[in-house]
């Protein structure tokens, strides 16, 4: 993550403002506020504004006309019950917005999740940083041979060299292309004055998915645990998973009465199918089942056997 000292300047600039207000804040969300938390070799994740608290929760499901809060524990009662049973307006009360700079592949996963608010950097209007992400050495994988869709050992010695270097050298000749075909210097002069340069919003089509963009982004508790379930979990891509881990932290800070109920119900939680919550029955009656005899298939099976720690035999 590089920040130049004119946006470090104006993030401290922004921290050094108070204002005073009778909505409720939380201290430790407010420590981390405008800060960028860095992800990946240029990224980072940085939180812009929020709006309510674990007590937000709590007073939308009492429909109160104060803070709604009881004791602590009736408190973290109600909101474990609500996560437990998938209540979802209480925590759709609660709002936060992130500044993300990430990867345009990491981008177009992300912009799947539709709940959110989004505005990205204009492309059209403004010229992308020369900045692209390179995997690190433990990062840089073969593809997985049991999932189409994963990764399976690292590259190692000459190999993870060369990938390195290819991917190194293409993103820069792409962009070097993409600066020759802009023909604008820092100040938006033409650096040839004898061609005009080609439109941005055409010029960027050049660059590597590996070049960083930046958005901001803003969403509703509940729908961020949606995208935290499935981007914070062992089968996200590792890229976008160490976005959604960056955001957990700052979840933590926030709500940390709903981060828990999260984890526990549902980052944490195993669901089962009626065929396994079956197995597991006659397992616990003291049957000995296999796969064969589960009704499962192999993929099913194996997926149980995960969840409960044992082993696939
Ligand atoms: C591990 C993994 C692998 C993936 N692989 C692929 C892939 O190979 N190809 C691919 O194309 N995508 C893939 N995806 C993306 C995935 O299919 C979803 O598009 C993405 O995760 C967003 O999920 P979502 O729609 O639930 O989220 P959101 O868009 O945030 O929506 C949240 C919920 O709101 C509701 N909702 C939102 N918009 C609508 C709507 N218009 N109509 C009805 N209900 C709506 C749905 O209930 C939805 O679950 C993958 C995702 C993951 C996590």
């Amino acid at each position: 993550m590089r920040l130049t000292q004119q946006q470090q300047a104006e993030i401290e600039t922004a921290r050094a403002q108070h204002s005073a207000t009778l909505r409720p804040s939380v201290a430790a969300l407010e420590a981390l506020l405008f800060q960028a938390i860095p992800v990946l070799d240029h990224g980072f994740v940085r939180v812009i504004d929020y709006m309510g608290d674990d007590a937000a929760i709590v007073q939308a499901a009492r429909v109160s006309y104060g803070r709604g809060t009881r004791r602590v524990s009736e408190d973290a009662g109600l909101i474990r019950y609500l996560m437990r049973h998938r209540h979802s307006t209480p925590f759709e009360m609660c709002e936060i917005k992130y500044h993300v700079k990430l990867p345009i592949f990491v981008a177009r996963q992300w912009i799947r999740h539709r709940t959110a608010n989004v505005n990205e950097y204009s492309a059209r209007y403004s010229i992308l940083d020369r900045e692209f992400y390179l995997p690190a050495a433990e990062h840089l994988a073969a593809q997985s041979s049991a999932n189409r869709q994963g990764r399976g050992e690292l590259l190692t010695g000459e190999e993870a060299s060369h990938v390195l270097a290819l991917l190194r050298e293409d993103a820069a000749r792409c962009y070097d292309h993409y600066a020759e075909m802009l023909n604008e210097d820092e100040a938006g002069d033409r650096r040839d004055p004898s061609r005009q340069g080609l439109a941005r919003e055409l010029a960027r089509m050049n660059l590597t998915l590996n070049t960083y963009t930046q958005w901001y982004w803003k969403i509703d508790l509940y729908n961020l645990f949606h995208f935290l379930s499935l981007r914070a979990d062992p089968h996200a891509q590792y890229e976008i998973r160490t976005y959604a881990e960056a955001i957990l932290g700052t979840v933590a800070a926030w709500v940390p009465v709903a981060y828990r109920a999260f984890l526990d119900y549902a980052l944490g939680a195993v669901t089962l199918s009626a065929q396994m919550v079956c197995v597991v029955r006659r397992m616990l009656a003291g049957e000995a089942v296999d796969q064969a005899g589960s009704g499962l298939n192999r993929r099913e099976w194996a997926e149980l056997m995960t969840a409960l720690g044992g082993s696939e035999s």
